[in-house]
């Protein structure tokens, strides 16, 4: 993919500065902004003034570090390396109709804006629903919601992929290495990868499918619960109950249990089985990971690189009941406050 931000020669008869003809020798993902454009904040495309609908002012404490030595330096300034910068955006003419659509089903349906434990209201129902909206906007199809809960299966399976599709995305918070606030998208989404738009296409065929299916709670086969998180069933669309669950052999050394307990062959839920296959390996960075998931401080700029002592999958707890819910044999709350406070 190009991805360079080198300004090509205006042709005479085109306002914009580069080809959006992905054949083009002149065709550019990311172009500079020129005169008083803008990106939009939803799909980054390259926005005249006369196109704009407001402006948005995004904010980044730094960009993320990329190796051990920037790591070390950006632990002492909040997690970010270089200097905190902030990102005008606007919105375009098609994604300025996608807030206002947002904002009708917000209304329409006000109790549907939830997403895992929580409701939301007012503006910020506005902006779940948009992100939502936006990872429909990636697939290029149409999305019709008829009933509150299609709205809710909607941001259940796509508000937090929309969320990070976003051109702001790149922007907000820790900011991506290769965010710069002078560029654009030479089309809408054309930053996303054909990865990315593929994750986008099947987590609506997700959604599509579950509008129609019932979950059902899924129990593993021998086990009581998952030998990491202790879950003891999961709630799956019936036409993905087969892989909820999968056998794998490990060593609970390596996970909390007893020096020397021979390796085991045990149950893992879907969850802890994706994260060992991101992680590499059924120990304590995945442990850690998962617990800081669970106790809602995954993200927090205090659980960079962290190490954890002592936490212990479910499975070495020798608890015969399985948990209700991730960890729940830990003091979640209390790992969230050490995250928090910085005292880890
Ligand atoms: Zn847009
Ligand atoms: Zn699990």
């Amino acid at each position: 993919m190009t991805n360079t931000t080198t300004a090509a020669p205006a042709p005479k008869s085109a306002k914009r500065p580069y080809s959006t003809n992905r054949l083009s020798p002149r065709y550019r993902n990311i172009v500079p902004l020129t005169g008083d454009a803008l990106p939009c904040g939803i799909c980054g495309q390259w926005t005249p003034s006369a196109e704009q609908t407001g402006t948005e002012i995004v904010k980044a404490i730094g960009y993320s570090p990329r190796t051990s030595h920037e790591q070390i330096v950006a632990s002492r300034k909040g997690g970010a390396v270089g200097d905190p910068f902030e990102t005008r955006m606007t919105r375009c003419i098609t994604c300025a109709t996608l807030r206002t659509e947002a904002a009708q089903l917000a209304a329409q349906y006000p109790h549907a804006v939830v997403v895992g434990e929580f409701a939301y209201a007012g503006s910020t129902a506005v902006d779940v629903v948009e992100r939502a909206l936006a990872a429909v906007a990636v697939t290029g199809r149409n999305i019709s919601m008829r009933q509150p809960r299609d709205l809710k299966l909607a941001l259940e399976h796509l508000v937090t992929l929309g969320g990070s599709l976003r051109w702001q995305s790149r922007f907000e918070g820790l900011a991506d290495r290769d965010a710069r606030p002078d560029t654009a998208a030479a089309m809408p989404w054309s930053h996303l990868t054909e990865q990315q738009v593929g994750v986008a296409r099947r987590a609506f065929a997700g959604y599509l499918r579950a509008r129609t299916e019932r979950p059902v709670p899924v129990v593993p086969t021998e086990a009581a619960g998952c030998y990491i998180c202790g879950i003891g069933e999961v709630v799956a669309l019936p036409s993905q109950a087969i892989t909820t669950w999968h056998s794998v052999k490990l060593s609970p050394e390596r996970l909390g249990g007893k020096p020397g307990t021979p390796q085991t062959e045990t149950e893992v839920c879907s969850t802890c089985h994706a994260e060992h296959n991101a992680v590499g390996a059924w120990g304590p960075s995945l442990l850690d990971k998962l617990a800081l998931r669970a106790a809602g401080v995954e993200r927090h700029v205090g659980a960079y690189d962290v190490q954890l002592n002592g936490v212990k999958a479910w499975g070495t707890t020798g608890k015969k009941r399985a948990n209700r819910t991730p960890f729940e044999h830990m003091n979640l709350a209390q790992l969230a406050d050490d995250i928090r406070a910085g005292r880890l």
